[in-house]
């Protein structure tokens, strides 16, 4: 894949470049760090640690291709959209591999990432040669009003460890089929997925410094460095709140246009006529994928005192069941936790929630290792007026509560500084759509737990971030309209 003398490591079989991407080739760094393996603990490879040198050289490289690929013709940028998507195909189980090496997560949970971030790359393509502007009369007469969209120009894009493809590939596959170029930082924990991602880019033809990534210990010197340069343009975001309020605090400084996906606390409303095996199913699958480390989990399980019993008695049956283990045995469906500092962070809540009088129904404990396992838990709370509401559990960790009436769920579903993603259901449609209207989130999955989306809007309001990701709305977050004013004599 790389080049022969570039540094690259074998994992599971698979050779992955290491070094940091920038100006269309791998460079190594003075210093390296270590991705771990959560599920063995155990070290999987060596990847260059880079500096905010390094974040500098990438920004000039990604400025320096900047006009040239504005340029590109809509067809040939496409078509060069669609021969990486071909070699990302060509490349899935190489990224799904490499996925639940670095992540833990399930293999088969590691091919579904494959497909949906394929998927949204696909999508970006086709909507290359349909970006309109408009023309108009001007209001007096005399001149037309020409209006059309330029990219934003070269962007910072930081993503997360939990789905480390999808966010690479929903990011940058927008900033890139807007026209602009990228820096693009992966997180510590899962670097190895997109180095393969910009491998891939690499390999289908993208042209030197149109995308750069870098991995680094020092996420703070890059985002310094990159976000005190003039020559950025935008800076896009996944992760938590705190580290976007911090990154929006560094760009009001420039005037960085921005875009900020981050945390949740996702209420998932069970009202008296749902459908409640349905009602079950998809909340196991909205709290435990990825072991609950998701933006979007339900966070909250808001059950109508009507159907709590049957919900409560079904859904723990459920969650006994789930087999946690290694992402690389057939039948797992909970990997690991990501860290050993997170597992333990999961251990903790677990007893805070015990001694704010919540009665553990499933699970509660971690597993003893090699890995960072934690037992899918189901902790049923008979208030909510703790010190723990409000907070992002990140955790495989189910906390249930009760309410009287429709409209109290309505009620406790909104009382948080998130507004993500929420969930409802009911075999009403005028119900649903009546919840739905008020909650107060950008996004209501009704009687649905999972629900990315190439062609959807994804992202929150609140605390939850500015701006979407995916759907038209995503590419328009990387381009700016420009207003020709035109004279006609
Ligand atoms: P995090 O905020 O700690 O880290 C996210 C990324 O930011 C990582 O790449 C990290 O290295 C980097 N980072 C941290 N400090 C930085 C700094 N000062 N400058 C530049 N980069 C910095 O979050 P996390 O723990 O890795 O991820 C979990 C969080 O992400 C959760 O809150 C989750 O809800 C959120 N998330 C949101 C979405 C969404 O689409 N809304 C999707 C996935 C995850």
């Amino acid at each position: 894949m790389s080049s022969p003398d570039s540094p690259a490591a074998v994992v599971h079989g698979r050779k992955v470049p290491t070094g940091l991407y920038i100006d269309g080739g791998w460079r190594s760094a003075k210093t390296t760090f270590t991705v771990v393996d959560p599920a063995e603990d155990k070290p999987i490879a060596k990847v260059a640690d880079a500096t905010g040198e390094h974040a500098l050289e990438a920004l000039d490289a990604a400025a320096r291709a900047q006009e040239d690929w504005a340029a590109w013709a809509p067809r040939a940028r496409a078509e060069l959209f669609h021969s990486a998507h071909r070699l990302l195909m060509e490349r899935a189980e190489d990224f799904a591999t490499v996925m639940t090496a670095e992540s833990g997560k399930p293999l088969a949970e590691s091919r579904g990432e494959f497909d949906l971030s394929a998927g949204f790359f696909r999508w970006y393509a086709e909507q290359i040669g349909h970006l309109h502007g408009t023309y108009a009369h001007g209001s007096p007469g005399g001149y037309r009003v020409v209006a059309t969209h330029q990219p934003v120009g070269p962007c910072l894009l930081i993503t997360p460890w939990n789905f480390p493809l999808l966010m690479s590939a929903r990011k940058a596959g927008a900033g890139l089929a807007a026209g602009c170029t990228a820096v693009m930082k992966s997180a510590q924990e899962t670097p190895l997925t997109g180095a393969l991602f910009v491998q891939t880019l690499h390999d289908a033809g993208f042209p030197p410094g149109v995308v750069n990534l870098l991995h680094t210990t020092a996420s703070a010197a890059i985002s310094d460095a990159v976000l005190g340069d003039r020559g950025l343009r935008k800076i896009s975001f996944t992760g938590s709140t705190g580290v976007g309020s911090h990154l929006l605090g560094k760009a009001a400084h420039n005037i960085v246009n921005s875009s900020m996906e981050l945390g949740g606390d996702g209420p998932f409303v069970v009202l008296d006529d749902a459908n409640v095996d349905l009602a079950v199913e998809q909340a196991v699958a909205c709290k435990f994928r990825n072991a609950g480390q998701a933006c979007v989990a339900a966070n909250r399980i808001i059950l109508h005192e009507a159907i709590a019993d049957e919900f409560t008695l079904k859904f723990v049956a459920k969650v006994r069941e789930l087999r946690v283990g290694n992402g690389f045995s057939d039948g797992v469906e909970v990997g690991p936790i990501i860290s050993e500092r997170q597992r333990d962070r999961v251990g903790e809540l677990v007893a805070a929630f015990r001694e704010q009088g919540g009665a553990i129904l499933a699970g509660g404990n971690q597993v003893e290792g090699p890995g960072y396992f934690f037992e899918p838990t189901v902790v049923r709370m008979d208030t909510r007026n703790h010190a723990l509401c409000g907070e992002e559990l990140f955790a495989p960790l189910a906390v249930l509560y009760t309410v009287g009436s429709t409209r109290e769920a309505v009620e406790f579903a909104n009382d948080t500084d998130y507004g993500l993603a929420a969930y409802v259901f009911t075999r009403d449609l005028n119900r649903a759509v009546a919840v739905a209207e008020k909650l107060d989130f950008g996004m209501v999955g009704v009687n649905r737990g999972i629900m990315a989306d190439p062609a959807a809007p994804f992202g929150g309001v609140k605390a939850s971030g500015l701006g979407r990701e995916g759907g038209h709305d995503g590419i328009y977050e990387f381009l700016e309209p420009k207003y020709l004013a035109l004279t006609i004599d």
